[in-house]
């Protein structure tokens, strides 16, 4: 297997264009299972650790710009109060030493239905931004994800970087596993309030081919708070508006049965989620209003 070290993103990408089909390795707490367990058998594979570029953060304009190389302890550590949401589902994340050496750009590349990150991120309306020899493009991760453990990227292309605006308002992250730390997740959700906009973010981890939005749920739950005058006077929350938002949240769900939980049963824990995570951000918000 060659091995291939880049010294720099422009040289990475050079490098990805001349053999497409090497595979990158950035924490390599996806990569190394599957070549230890035969599952891949790569040509070659590109170290993506020595690129500073790719562990920088910063503000590009209104929104966060973090290097695909950013870890999880990272996110935790350093984003929490701009990004509270991932930084709760990086909380969850394996154990202290995954979450040393995983990334999102790593969680992004694997596009498990499964990863924590998917929920947050979808929640956020996050960009994906792409790059390679041609150009660099920016998706959004609605239109990322292309199937199971699928996505749009090219060949040709590394991820360089995702881009998220700062929470402007409560953001939450819920996932039900079998055990308390060390879990794939049965499923999970993601919310974030946009106060400002006067929006709901939602991401349904765990519960379909790909990590999936709840559209109708979101668009329902904004509408009850405009005719409510809610998000001025943020008053408690109908709870019949509660439990439709669940119903609205499962309803997108697309689960299978598989040794980790039922259809059946990831569809109603989603509605608790929903419900929950939803009761905890609306109690938030009360409180610092
Ligand atoms: C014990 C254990 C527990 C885990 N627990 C969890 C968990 O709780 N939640 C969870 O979501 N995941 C979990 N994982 C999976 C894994 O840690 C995450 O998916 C992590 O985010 C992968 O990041 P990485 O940097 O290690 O990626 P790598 O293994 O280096 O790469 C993963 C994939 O992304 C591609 N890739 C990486 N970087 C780039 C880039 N910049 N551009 C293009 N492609 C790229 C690689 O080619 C590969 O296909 C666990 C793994 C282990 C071994």
């Amino acid at each position: 297997m060659e091995f291939l070290q880049p010294a720099t993103w422009p040289e990475a990408l050079e490098m990805k264009s001349d053999n497409p089909d090497a595979l990158p390795i950035a924490g390599g707490t996806d990569v190394m299972v599957e070549i230890n367990f035969d599952r891949q058998r790569p040509v070659a594979v590109i170290d993506l650790t020595r690129l500073t570029e790719l562990e920088e953060w910063g503000m590009d304009g209104p929104l966060l710009r973090i290097g695909a190389g950013v870890t999880y302890t990272r996110i935790i550590d350093e984003l929490s109060d701009r990004l509270p949401g991932l930084a709760m589902a990086s909380r969850t994340v394996g154990s202290p030493q995954i979450r040393n050496r995983g990334t999102i750009g790593g969680n992004l590349g694997s596009a498990s239905p499964a990863g924590d990150a998917h929920p947050p991120l979808l929640a956020s309306a996050a960009l994906v931004e792409l790059d390679s020899v041609s150009g660099r493009r920016r998706v959004a991760a609605s239109d990322f994800y292309a199937g199971p453990k699928r996505n749009v990227m090219r060949k040709d292309e590394l991820i360089a970087a995702f881009l998220v605006e700062p929470a402007r308002g409560p953001q939450q992250f819920s996932k039900v596993g079998t055990r308390n730390a060390m879990v794939i997740a049965v499923c999970s959700f993601a919310l974030a309030l946009d106060l400002e906009r006067r929006r709901v973010g939602t991401g349904i981890g765990s519960a379909g081919p790909t990590p999936l939005r709840a559209t109708e749920a979101e668009r329902f739950m904004a509408g009850v708070l405009d005719e409510e005058g809610l998000w001025e006077r943020p008053a408690a929350v109908d709870s019949k508006a509660l439990t439709r938002f669940g119903e609205l949240v499962a309803a997108a769900a697309r689960p299978i049965d598989d040794v980790r939980g039922t259809a059946a049963y990831r569809t109603h824990a989603l509605a608790v989620l929903a419900r929950r995570t939803f009761a905890w951000a609306w109690t938030e918000h009360r409180l610092s209003a």
